[in-house]
């Protein structure tokens, strides 16, 4: 820290992305990411609108707005393009939380909203998972507090049913919920036909998943037209152009590969339910996933140890820390070649195989 540093920033706990790395060859199941290239055409576009880097880009990602509407039968009003859907999830911190109004989330979720929390100033309180990590959405009954729900959640990849959030919203009429959907295309129900009924749904959802543009940076925010133009006022205070020419132009035309993106979804969940299966013939435990990763743990491996025995094989999963989690692993859905090559790897690992 350098002594220039803001004293409110003296305590920070920045967030840790999973492990990206440069050099030698790994399997990568730490980050979540798609294991299949986003389609050609994406990429084309991408490049065609590299040619006009010169110019800036459209703040109010108007063709891109147009074409998601159109995917989700939302109006254009009822949407707002971010840089990641982290971009989404920060601006709805600064633009609804505050002193007076705290936020909640769970113990074990998405470690991103603690940090939000933290930088923006604003209180939080950590609502305990059940025993088997399952959320009670009782305990989220008249919060007083503006609420973040990973839903499906991560870690844990367990989803809530649209009527159970439906519950949440109503009994919390006087603060907003933001339903995180980063993995809702994975096999989760999504909350987005809800915004019309529910004034106080703010709907998060990222290109970076299931439409595999994590490195593009895009997400989006959904929710009634007052909620999109207070996140607006926001996000013009900060950075007009956050999604850039050639994201946006992406976006464009991976909205016009829905047939693509859901083929890939499917294998995903394939893989899953084969490498669920595998994990459980060699002992592991895991939740019951309805996202594009599993959160495993064997009882007689550490989650630490499991973590670097696979790193020395150069297969990185991501090991979390926390508490209630120490014992656990989250490992990213890959392709069905890399999931043998998991599954053949575990094996050879003392008091696994
Ligand atoms: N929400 C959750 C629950 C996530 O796991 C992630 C991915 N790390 C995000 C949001 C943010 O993803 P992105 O910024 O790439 O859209």
């Amino acid at each position: 820290m350098s002594r220039f540093l803001s004293e409110k920033f003296a305590d920070l706990e920045p967030y840790t992305p999973g492990e990206q790395p440069r050099e030698g060859r790994y399997i990568k199941l730490n980050t979540n990411e798609n294991p299949f290239p986003p389609h050609p055409s994406v990429t084309e576009a991408a490049e065609a609108e590299s040619r006009k880097l010169q110019l800036y880009s459209d703040p109010e990602c108007k063709a891109l707005r147009a074409a998601l509407a159109a995917e989700t039968g939302l109006r254009e009003e009822e949407l707002m393009m971010t840089n990641g859907s982290d971009e989404a999830l920060y601006f709805a911190f600064l633009a609804f939380c505050d002193r007076h109004t705290p936020a909640i989330f769970a113990d074990v979720t998405y470690g991103f909203y603690p940090v939000y929390a933290r930088i923006t100033g604003t209180p939080y309180r950590e609502i305990p998972l059940g025993e088997d990590f399952r959320l009670e959405p009782k305990d989220y009954y008249q919060a007083a507090a503006t609420i973040f729900i990973a839903n499906p959640n991560a870690p844990t990849g367990l989803a809530l049913r649209p009527e159970e959030i439906a519950g949440i919203l109503e009994q919390n009429p006087y603060t907003v919920a933001v339903i995180d959907e980063a993995y809702v295309d994975f096999g989760a129900e999504s909350c987005l036909e809800l915004i019309r009924e529910y004034d106080n749904l703010l709907v998060v959802q990222t290109f970076s998943k299931s439409r595999s543009l994590a490195g593009g940076r895009l997400g989006f925010a959904a929710g009634n037209e007052e909620l999109i133009r207070d996140l607006n006022a926001i996000r013009y205070s900060v950075n007009p152009y956050n999604v850039n020419r050639m994201t946006s132009a992406a976006g464009i035309a991976c909205l016009k590969q829905e047939e693509y993106t859901r083929k890939n979804c499917r294998i995903i969940q394939e893989n899953r339910a084969w490498t669920a299966a595998r994990l459980k013939e060699l002992g592991f435990e895991m939740t019951e996933s309805r996202t594009n990763f599993l959160f495993a743990r064997h009882p007689a491996v550490s989650g630490e140890t499991l973590y670097k025995e696979l790193k020395k094989r150069k297969i990185l999963i991501r090991h979390l820390s926390g508490k209630r989690i120490a014992d656990y692993n989250r490992i990213t859905i890959g392709t069905r070649e890399e999931m043998e090559k998991l599954i053949q790897t575990l094996e050879k690992i003392p008091g696994i195989g």
